[in-house]
């Protein structure tokens, strides 16, 4: 995909109503700063070639240091300090953007946007040259007098709440400055600038979760996307059968007898990989890998596994630590754990200490008991980058 969106967030809020005595960007949401989960969208979407944060006056350094501890691929951060007005904040920042064919201006003080909301205001802004977040206004809207008395009531049915992103071809939105400048026009979002500019604005429906973080009720952390870490559970049996080999956590295990399945039937990598999927909410390997698919008959089931901590890995998260337990009556696993232990760290890159496996039998009770099966569990948790 063509990398064609140059983003400018502007952070120079004082965020004196949310009361940190900090600014607003630099604020801690969950485990990381509002600014943080902004620039985070922007990072991950695929079409981000440049990103430009304006911060405030004075706090150089504390933005520079955590766009150092991102990884940011393969797009360029740059900084420029903010001005009196967001609308010099916005015209420094366009001055630093490469010649790309589109710009998005997001505040960064909305960190509940979502990838979707992205995509969709682009779209918009490809067929209109220009697009704005918005929701339709949901109160009723009067307009009162100066002693607070009722005026009248204001038809609202047309009426919409601004939101951001607001996505420009990047030539038109530099006019537009240019103009506004000229004519010493003071605006308070850049959709306004174009307007004046004579030129249309399409409203993308937005969302209303994407709020402006003001004060300290928006800091709304039991948003799944903040969550530090998600937990995922996973379940698999295969039936034990002759002539096939026994194969569990990648290592192959002298046995009379071996588990049926259309991949290798690793029941443990498969129990692991579920819960992986589960804690990202992203189904099953049954989903991703399905067992009348000829691409997986005998499949190594390590490279499942790896193909799983590359999905969960697209999506932003890497896996923490994983608990598993065999239930198997025969043979002993116990000299092959460590094994197990090692391919499993390996596929998933993780340290071999965040791998727990762990056997049990059934005393010799139902399916796993009577050897005509063998049964996996697995916990896996997942970090959010
Ligand atoms: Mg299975």
């Amino acid at each position: 995909m063509q990398r064609d969106l140059g983003v400018i967030l502007p952070a120079a809020g004082s965020g004196s109503r949310l009361g940190y005595g900090i600014p607003k960007a630099l604020v801690p949401l969950g485990s990381k700063t509002i600014l943080e989960h902004s620039l985070r969208r922007f990072l991950d979407f695929p079409r981000t070639h440049s990103i430009v944060i304006a911060y405030p006056k004075t706090y150089r350094s504390e933005f520079q240091k955590i766009v150092s501890g991102l990884e940011t691929g393969e797009v360029s951060i740059a900084l420029v300090e903010g001005g009196e007005e967001r609308q010099d904040s916005i015209s420094n920042a366009l001055g630093l953007l490469p010649e790309l064919k589109w710009v998005a201006v997001h505040d960064a003080a909305r960190p509940y946007l979502t990838a979707e909301l992205i995509s969709k205001t682009l779209a918009d802004a490809e067929t209109y040259g220009s697009a704005v977040a918005a929701v339709p206004v949901r109160d009723t809207l009067k307009r009162g007098d100066r002693n607070g008395l009722v005026v009248e009531t204001i038809d609202r049915s047309a009426m919409w709440s601004i939101q951001t992103p607001q996505v420009f071809e990047r030539e038109l939105l530099m006019e537009a400055y240019k103009k506004a400048e000229n004519d010493e026009l003071k605006v308070t979002d850049d959709a306004s600038m174009v307007e004046y500019y004579g030129k249309e604005v399409k409203l993308t429906l937005g969302d209303h979760r994407n709020i402006k973080i003001t004060y300290p009720e928006d800091l709304n952390t039991n948003s799944t996307n903040f969550l530090p870490m998600r937990i995922g559970f996973g379940y698999d049996v295969h039936q034990l059968v002759e002539n096939r080999s026994l194969i569990l956590g990648g290592v192959t295990i002298p046995h009379k007898k071996g588990l049926l399945g259309h991949s290798d039937a690793d029941a443990l990598l498969h129990a692991i990989a579920d819960a992986i999927l589960g804690a990202a909410a992203l189904g099953d390997i049954g989903t991703h890998f399905p067992d009348n698919d000829p691409e997986f008959k005998n499949a190594d089931s390590r490279d499942l596994l790896r193909r799983v901590g590359r999905l969960v890995g697209d999506r932003g998260f890497r896996v923490g630590n994983i608990d598993a337990t065999i239930v198997a009556e025969k043979p002993k696993m116990k000299p092959h754990i460590k094994m197990m232990q090692s391919n499993i760290a390996a596929d998933l890159q993780i340290d071999e200490n965040a791998v727990s496996i762990k056997a049990t039998t059934s005393e010799k009770m139902g399916f796993v008991g009577s050897q005509q099966g063998i049964a996996c569990h697995a916990v896996a948790t997942i970090l959010s980058r």
